[in-house]
């Protein structure tokens, strides 16, 4: 070990030195990015501005934004009403602990989301994130349970392909396989796992697509708090879109065998798919709800939990009499007052024809990928395009010609896909869906 006066030299002077580094090779070196490498990470671009839907990157080009950075920043960057809400707030109060008191962003984020809801939500728990707002909807169908005498059903049941977040209990309801986090599996709490939904949306519904589930509802109902899963689209897991009767189906089977259901709509929500959330294309309601991603207009983090009444009352019959759960910035006033403001965006509704037309869009742009030897499949709903390669791409080297033609796009996998911002024109689409049609032809053919 150093003598310390040696270690802060060392640091200091390490310190001067990185004071130099430009960003790109300080950052290759010293920050961590989602699902990246520390010893061999994949090339970075610097970003210097956002308006709109086109992004400016620190070296001059100006790329057309397919991704709406991962389903959020639907009413595109620098939003003059998003702007001027946080503006306002953070001239007000930026933060204030939500522990006995409440504030005007709250409440009016609170009274949006309860109207705009699936019928029967009743009751809002304002979270920090996607991943946070699973945990909680989680811990509340366990405490749920356990407040009404049945402690033993504490066990969550999911479709395969699912993707829920990377916390704890998130990741225990991931697909086990390909939900990426197989490492940890000694750690997680064992659910149960129903074969993923096969029924593609729009095509005839297969009445063997629901008996697996039925099979394991009849096995393990005394056992389960909760059914959870991604209505109508699976997100990270896969990008499938399946068919709405599966989801009626999984809310028939809870009210049969006293199962809660957990819709995580964080993907889903605010009219990426078409309606303005995946339940409402099977017209049902979810006893618990998750929000997140586009709650802010992709903003600033902010998630919600959302409950029945029934659920809110049963979590809080028994002891301790509380839920258990109450994260420092809970209620973050200003992320509720920009998310206020794109829920009033939302409510005036121009999202319908938007989202219909990138829809219609994306159909007929990305047909012709088919053709190409590399391409397994083409799928489209809503405002989401989905390109599935027969291998994996190589993310650095299609990334690189996709900055190449000016555009933001950023495939995992075998699964190249874009959900703009709602607001992109038709021109800025073009761009985008040549861009993975030439691309992908240059790259594999
Ligand atoms: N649920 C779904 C359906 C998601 O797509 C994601 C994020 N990709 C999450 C949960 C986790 O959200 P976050 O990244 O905000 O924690």
């Amino acid at each position: 070990m150093q003598p310390t006066h040696l270690v802060n030299q060392i640091n200091i002077k390490y310190f001067t030195t990185v004071q130099n580094i430009n960003n790109i090779e300080f950052d290759k070196h010293h920050i961590w990015h989602p699902y990246t490498s520390s010893v061999n990470p994949l090339p970075c671009y610097e970003v210097n501005g956002a308006r709109g839907a086109e992004i400016s990157l620190a070296s001059g080009e100006v790329l057309v934004d397919g991704m709406s950075s991962w389903w959020a920043s639907i009413h595109g960057y620098n939003h003059p009403e998003l702007n001027k809400a946080a503006h306002e707030q953070i001239d007000a109060f930026s933060h204030i602990m939500f522990g006995g008191l409440t504030h005007d962003p709250a409440v009016r984020v609170c009274k949006q989301l309860l109207d705009m809801a699936p019928s029967g939500m009743q009751r809002v728990f304002l979270a920090d994130s996607g991943s946070v707002s699973v945990e909680v909807a989680i811990k509340m169908a366990v405490q749920y349970w356990a407040c009404q005498g049945r402690p033993e059903k504490s066990r969550l049941i999911a479709p395969r392909n699912g993707y829920h977040g990377d916390t704890f209990a998130a990741m225990s309801v991931c697909d086990p396989v390909n939900g990426m986090h197989s490492l940890f599996s000694k750690t997680l709490q064992p659910q149960i796992f129903a074969p993923a939904p096969q029924t593609r949306f729009g095509q005839p519904f297969s009445e063997d697509d629901i008996l697996p589930l039925e099979e394991l509802f009849v096995r393990h109902h005394h056992e389960l708090a909760a059914l959870i899963l991604e209505p109508v689209v699976q997100g990270a897991g896969g990008m499938r879109m399946y068919h709405p009767e599966y989801l009626k189906r999984c809310r028939q089977l809870c009210d049969s065998y006293d199962v809660l259901l957990i819709c995580d709509e964080i993907a889903t929500g605010f009219g990426r798919t078409g309606k303005l959330f995946g339940c409402d294309h099977a017209g049902i309601s979810p006893d618990i709800m998750c929000l997140g991603k586009a709650l802010t207009g992709g903003y600033m983090t902010l998630a919600a939990t959302l409950c029945t009444e029934e659920v809110a009352r049963g979590v809080c019959e028994g002891s301790p009499g509380v839920f258990m759960h109450g994260p420092t910035f809970m209620g973050n006033p200003l992320a509720c007052a920009v998310a206020s403001a794109s829920l009033s965006i939302i409510a005036r509704g121009d999202w319908k024809q938007q989202v219909a037309s990138i829809g219609s869009q994306l159909r007929a742009e990305l047909a012709p990928c088919r053709e190409l030897a590399c391409v397994a499949d083409v799928r489209t709903l809503g405002a989401i395009g989905v390109v599935e390669t027969r291998h994996p791409v190589d993310v650095a080297a299609i990334q690189k010609r996709f900055v190449a033609q000016g555009v933001w796009i950023r495939p995992f996998g075998k699964l190249v896909y874009i959900m703009p911002p709602y607001i992109v024109s038709s021109a800025q689409l073009t761009r985008l869906t040549q861009a993975i049609y030439t691309s992908l032809k240059q790259l594999y053919g």
